[in-house]
């Protein structure tokens, strides 16, 4: 069996690695600590190719895959978590959701704009009452005339603030339950619509925003593939989202590795290295064998993608473990770390701060070891 990357692969890590450190990894603590999203990286990745990955070179991208995008996330993450997260909602859920669903006129409006990085998408789907559970979504879109009018609110929702468009998943035909869904392109400056930033525990250099839609008008063309197919159609972009984000909980946790290795060998207590000490090796030796599990699970998802085989399993079980693999990883390097863990000028709490995320967004753990279950049969 072979488990390699192949060389077009291994050449896109080393760059994709090259601008990460260059570009993102720098100002990671500064955007954490002032709660700053860096918004001028986004023309500066679409120029590199870097939000076109899976798109179409008829709208500017490369088209490269699945595993390219799990590089691409992986090396993102491993420089800033928070940082790749408003860059993860922008190119797997919004733009994907463009790409694969979208117009022509659609296409060229969003898509070709967002893979230059000039304009910012975010996919609003959870609500107040509807996270895991989207049959108690309220957010309503009535048709009248040329346009819809959208009543509703949103909370949760990454770059929510700072978007030139939203992809709003709302109510079109009540009663229909999970069959009565469509998504809607929303604009910024689209009349009714407004967003309030909620602060968080981390990937605080993001922005995650409660959305708000008062008799929001937006013109029926902005319709995101057929009436009340929204519901299919958010899934099938979340299955692909859920290979990435296990990707990004990958970069995360080799971060917080990385870093706990190196102190081990650092640190001196009681006349040598703490390394030397078989307790802190055995954390160590642990968090290395899961963080090539979740390796192996992730890339496997995305080359079974990439293949076109069926992957809702396995990009479930790879998001799944990878995400708790990161907890668990960012909770033990603290620990290495000691006192120094702890403090805020290290940056060992922040990977622990915004590890939990990954374990909530796109499905929470509960909600993949149901996937799980119900692809079992049960
Ligand atoms: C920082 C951040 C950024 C986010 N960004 C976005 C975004 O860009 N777009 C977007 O649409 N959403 C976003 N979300 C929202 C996220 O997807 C939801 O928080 C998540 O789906 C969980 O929904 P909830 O918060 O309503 O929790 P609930 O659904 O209320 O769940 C509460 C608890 O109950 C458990 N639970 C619920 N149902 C079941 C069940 N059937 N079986 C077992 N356990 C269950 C859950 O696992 C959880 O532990 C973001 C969230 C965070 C924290």
């Amino acid at each position: 069996m072979d488990f390699g990357f192949n060389e077009q692969q291994e050449l896109f890590r080393q760059a994709i690695r090259d601008f990460a450190r260059r570009e993102v990894e720098p100002i990671a603590r500064q955007c954490d600590e002032r709660q700053e999203y860096p918004l001028p990286l986004f023309p500066k990745m679409g120029e590199l190719g870097y939000l076109g990955v899976k798109f179409s070179p008829q709208y500017g991208g490369s088209q490269a895959g699945l595993v390219s995008g799990a590089i691409m996330a992986e090396e993102l993450s491993y420089a800033s978590p928070g940082i790749f997260l408003g860059v993860y909602v922008h190119v797997y859920l919004a733009l994907s959701a463009l790409a694969a669903f979208g117009s022509e006129a659609q296409k060229e409006a969003y898509l070709r704009p967002g893979v230059a990085g000039r304009r910012i998408g975010a996919w609003a789907f959870a609500e107040p009452d509807a996270g895991s559970d989207p049959a108690g979504m309220k957010t309503r879109a009535v048709r009248d005339g040329n346009s819809f009018s959208i009543n509703g609110s949103k909370i949760l929702i990454t770059n929510g603030d700072i978007a030139d468009f939203l992809v709003v998943t709302t109510v079109t035909s009540p009663g229909q339950g999970l069959r009565g869904l469509s998504l809607i392109i929303v604009d910024r400056d689209s009349p009714g619509f407004s967003a309030r930033r909620l602060p968080t525990l981390g990937m605080r250099a993001a922005h995650t925003a409660e959305l708000s839609f008062q008799e929001c008008r937006v013109p029926a063309d902005h319709l995101l593939g057929e009436e009340d197919t929204g519901f299919s159609n958010a899934m099938r972009t979340l299955t692909e989202g859920r290979v990435i984000a296990a990707a990004f909980a990958l970069g995360l946790g080799r971060a917080a590795f990385d870093r706990s290795l190196e102190f081990a060998k650092q640190r001196v207590a009681f006349g040598q290295p703490i390394g030397k000490f078989q307790g802190i090796q055995w954390l160590l030796s642990d968090m290395a064998t899961r963080l090539e599990a979740a390796r192996l699970l992730t890339y496997q998802a995305a080359w079974r993608a990439d293949q076109g085989l069926p992957y809702i399993t396995e990009s479930s079980m790879a998001k799944l473990f990878a995400s708790e693999t990161a907890t668990e990883v960012a909770k033990t390097a603290v620990l290495i770390h000691g006192g120094a863990g702890f403090m805020m000028e290290h940056d060992i709490q922040r990977f622990y701060r915004d590890c939990m995320v990954l374990e909530i967004g796109e499905g929470t753990s509960h909600i993949q070891r149901n996937t799980i279950a119900h692809q079992l049969g049960l």
